[in-house]
């Protein structure tokens, strides 16, 4: 039994069915995919992704891509450029997947770009495998693991001294703000890192339709391989599930413990009634007449576009929002699908996917947040405002409405500190295995974490694949 069909709770669940088991998913929901869903959610035509929108993990990840997800409708669409992280002069940082095209717009800063993320890039694939797992374990490549874990374990404000220029700070400030914390913070360069490394090695990629092909492919094989998925099913406890040899949770911990009332050994049950949530999203979706008219040109062929200014414009804000305030100028994030996907968009009319960085549990004016987040990017394009024709707002509360693993508007399962990477849900050398026999968690609050790549769910398996010999 596989509780929550988000991509998590689907690797698990192929995991287990390409074992032979026969499995059932049970989804809260009336659709798949928790957070790889895409509607639409403006005007007619336009396809919005509601939660995740770009990649460069599912691309990466060492299970999804050993998949024959193709095969079930899944394809990758690579943009010109992968991220644009615009500044106030008009320029911007470019990360392409091309390496040395990368260093050569860097300028000079190209060669410190080269020693940090040539070797992570060269070497992604074993990177990946050992990155994205439990940490606490004697790592397959344990040379190039000490490589990345010097720098991984830094402050990104501390990483990106290797730089000099605005443009290669704020591009690696941009994809450290990932990680929802203050940047002068341990460890904050790791996702930073692990991020940029796959853009280099794989690309930061869209899905072909929306993010829930990656779901609807992971449901299709899964039904291949003799699987069910119940969708509309909230699962209250887990005494309510038919009997099962194995049940895996793509829920957070402090689920987790409701589920299994008072049946979890006592530390766990302690680990996981104090799991912390980070700071949360506030969502736009916009309908766009035309496209965004950045200054920055790269940022107009972009993927993705950081709109948040200088590395110290980017630490600010995420110091601000760790601090419970809503910042002045936001972190937000931009996904420009429809160009590389013209089946997102409706004639003149684009889709835009933007989030800003707010406060674990933001419930103030949402005019205020929505404001400020559309000043950032009027910002670094302006005449933007003039071109919006329709606005879907997901407040941190709407998200969690919709989405239980969502809690106070976090989007990754748990806040991202030290001492919740190293102990996620709890420090144990099986952080998947609940302590009740049989039971294992298996969504993003456990490792690698959050981001749409499987591998929670796939590791989860494989440890109840241990349990039934
Ligand atoms: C706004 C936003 C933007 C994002 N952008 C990106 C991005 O661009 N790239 C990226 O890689 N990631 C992104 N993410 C993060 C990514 O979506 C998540 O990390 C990922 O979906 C986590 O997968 P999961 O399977 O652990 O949980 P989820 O995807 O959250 O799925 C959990 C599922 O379990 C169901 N469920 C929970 N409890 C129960 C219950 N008791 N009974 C039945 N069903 C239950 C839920 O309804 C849900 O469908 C984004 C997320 C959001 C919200």
């Amino acid at each position: 039994m596989v509780v929550g069909s988000g991509p998590n709770g689907l690797a698990a669940a192929v995991t287990l069915a390409q074992a032979g088991l026969r499995v059932t998913v049970f989804e809260a929901a009336e659709t798949i995919g928790g957070g790889t869903r895409t509607a639409e959610l403006t005007l007619p035509g336009l396809r919005h992704d509601l939660c995740s929108a770009i990649h460069p993990l599912g691309v990466g990840s060492p299970y999804l891509s050993g998949l024959p997800l193709e095969r079930h409708g899944l394809t990758w669409a690579w943009p010109e450029v992968d991220l644009a992280h615009p500044l106030d002069e008009g320029s911007a940082g470019v990360l392409l997947r091309d390496l040395d095209a990368t260093c050569l717009g860097l300028g000079r800063d190209g060669r410190a770009w080269r020693q940090v993320f040539a070797p992570l890039t060269r070497h992604f694939d074993e990177l990946a495998r050992d990155v994205l797992g439990p940490i606490v374990r004697w790592p397959d490549h344990p040379m190039l693991m000490a490589r990345f874990g010097a720098m991984a374990g830094l402050p990104a404000s501390v990483l990106l001294r290797r730089f000099r220029t605005p443009q290669a700070q704020a591009l690696f400030a941009g994809s450290a703000a990932h990680a929802y914390q203050p940047l002068h913070r341990p460890a904050t360069a790791a996702v930073g890192l692990i991020l940029t490394a796959a853009g280099h090695a794989r690309g930061w990629p869209v899905a072909v339709g929306g993010s829930a092909a990656i779901s609807d492919a992971l449901a299709s094989l899964l039904q291949e391989l003799g699987g069910t998925i119940v969708t509309g099913h909230h699962v209250r406890s887990v005494a309510d599930l038919p009997p099962a040899d194995v049940t895996l949770l793509d829920t957070t911990p402090t689920a987790a413990a409701e589920l299994l009332d008072g049946r979890l050994p006592r530390r766990v049950e302690r680990a996981y009634r104090r799991w912390r949530y980070g700071a949360a999203a506030f969502k736009l979706d916009l309908a766009i007449e035309g496209g965004v008219p950045w200054t920055a040109e790269a940022a107009r062929r972009a993927g993705t576009v950081h709109v948040g200014g200088s590395w110290r414009d980017v630490a600010r804000a995420e110091a601000e929002v760790a601090a419970g305030r809503l910042p002045e100028q936001p972190f937000v994030l931009v996904a420009q699908q429809s160009l590389v996907d013209p089946s997102r968009a409706a004639g003149g009319l684009h889709p835009l996917w933007l989030y800003g960085h707010v406060p674990q549990g933001y419930d103030g004016d949402p005019d205020v947040a929505r404001e400020a987040i559309l000043d950032q990017v009027e910002r670094f394009a302006p005449g933007f405002r003039g071109r919006i024709r329709a606005t879907a707002t997901r407040t941190p509360a709407d998200h969690a409405a919709e989405n239980p693993n969502y809690v106070g508007g976090d989007i990754a399962g748990g806040a991202n500190d030290v001492l919740q990477l190293l102990a996620r849900p709890r420090l144990s050398t099986d952080p998947y295995a609940t302590g009740v026999p049989g039971v294992y968690l298996c969504s993003a609050s456990t490792p690698p974490g959050a981001g749409v790549h499987g591998m929670c769910g796939h590791q989860a398996a494989r440890s109840a694949l241990r349990h039934l010999g």
